[in-house]
């Protein structure tokens, strides 16, 4: 496959921009290579700078579960674009969003739009601190919020990939009043609240880890968060920034029937713009100004465009059987994928939920971040680079979310497959 162009982009990128890319989950310094520049999606699928066409699995990392320029979203943002991009000042379609949003996810009663993921978590944690009076947080190993300072420690896929536990320039004070536990181990978390009672202002976690690789929670371990963070005067945060409105149209909280006190969201619900959120119960969202004592603003936040295309995203993901095809597109993917390893006698360990997979190269279940390390990442890069050969294009880490969309088509999971079949035996 001639990708001339994109080389040529890199080349000139690398110059202009560190690592040549504006985030580094989008850097292929974890399997080798020239990352792919694109020119165009449509659909489940991408075409590059030089024409090559690939079936896309990273879909933006997660907002795009309705595919590319999908022709209902993009005509919402354009007719809103026309009357004005940005005012400064209040406009209907906030009110409809929070509306939908507050409708949809259980534990949000009020909401507040911010313009990334990373805004939501950190503004989630200034909010639990302001609420409980105390400083500290637990987070979990391999769990990445965002670049917020106080959330780059053990923080998963990207900073891994990096080779970094936590980021160098962030303020020892900040790290070090974030604490962190092993996803799946209740106990651990048990024990830092007993070792530092009436401490704690937080317990911040992915309900479905999705940035070690997808990890589903096991039976209990969010139960157990939620009576540890109540009994000992925590606020437990759910980070739903990829879950939400992809593991269900409510998020994982309606999947696994535990609810949150303050709810973080991102990607989908911005619609392929910068939208992030994050809301909880009318008691907590009114320590947030101007109603209380907790600062959080934005420019641009709510900002019509983005509001439209969130808000015809979420209306077209509330149309009936939607959830029902994400999910069978899915299982379809991780059973063919399960059943092509197994016939290469590779072993592999495909992680699911509805909406999203991992596929580790790994003998043995993975279930946190230390079992998520052990996999084989010369044989996913060498498995990633045979699959964008053949036109597909997963995600350029081991460590992240293959995402699933509603324009995935029973062509696309076929072509999948053979390609993988192809590039294990090569
Ligand atoms: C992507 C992500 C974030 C950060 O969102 P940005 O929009 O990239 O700032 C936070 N939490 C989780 C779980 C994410 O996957």
């Amino acid at each position: 496959m001639d990708r001339k162009r994109s080389s040529a982009l890199f080349e000139k990128a690398v110059d202009l921009i560190p690592g040549g890319v504006n985030s580094p989950a989008r850097a292929w310094n974890s399997v080798g290579g020239t990352p792919i520049f694109f020119a165009k999606g449509e659909g489940s699928h991408a075409w590059d700078e030089d024409g090559n066409r690939y079936i896309d699995y990273v879909c933006s990392w997660g907002p795009l579960i309705l595919g590319h320029a999908h022709p209902e979203i993009i005509g919402a943002a354009q007719e809103v674009a026309s009357l004005g991009t940005s005012f400064g000042a209040p406009t209907e379609l906030e009110v409809r969003m929070a509306e939908l949003v507050v409708e949809a996810v259980p534990s949000i009663e009020m909401v507040r739009f911010v313009n990334s993921g990373t805004e939501a978590t950190m503004s989630a944690l200034r909010l639990a601190r302001a609420f409980t009076g105390r400083n500290r947080i637990i987070k979990f190993d391999g769990g990445y919020h965002g670049h917020d300072d106080a959330l780059l420690v053990e923080a998963g896929s990207g900073v891994a990939a990096q080779g970094i536990a936590t980021s160098a320039g962030v303020h020892p004070d900040y790290a070090a009043a974030t604490m962190v536990a092993d996803y799946n181990d209740v106990q651990s978390v048990e024990r830092l609240l007993q070792a530092h009672e009436g401490e704690v202002a937080a317990i911040i976690v992915e309900p479905i880890a999705g940035n070690m690789g997808v990890v589903p929670p096991q039976a209990g371990f969010l139960e157990g968060l939620r009576e540890l963070a109540t009994s000992h005067g925590a606020l437990l945060i759910f980070d739903e920034v990829i879950s939400g409105f992809r593991a269900a149209y409510g998020g994982a909280q309606t999947v696994y029937g535990v609810t949150p006190d303050i709810t973080c969201l991102g990607k989908i619900v911005g619609g392929g713009f910068p939208v992030g959120a994050y809301g909880a119960s009318r008691e907590i969202m009114q320590t947030v100004a101007p109603l209380g004592p907790m600062y959080q603003a934005g420019t641009l936040s709510g900002n019509p465009v983005a509001m439209a295309a969130g808000i015809k995203t979420l209306e077209l993901l509330k149309q009936p059987g939607v959830y029902e095809g994400i999910a069978s597109t899915t299982e379809r993917l991780v059973n063919g994928l399960r059943d092509v390893f197994a016939r290469a006698e590779v072993p592999a360990q495909i992680n699911g939920v509805s909406g999203a997979f991992t596929v580790f190269f790994n003998p043995n279940p993975v279930t946190d971040m230390k079992s998520a390390s052990a996999s084989d990442g010369q044989e996913f890069a060498k498995f990633f680079h045979a699959m964008t050969d053949r036109g597909i294009y997963p995600p350029p880490s081991q460590f992240e979310a293959w995402f699933v969309s509603t324009a995935h088509s029973d062509e696309d999971i076929e072509a999948t497959l053979t390609a993988a079949r192809e590039a294990l035996n090569s």
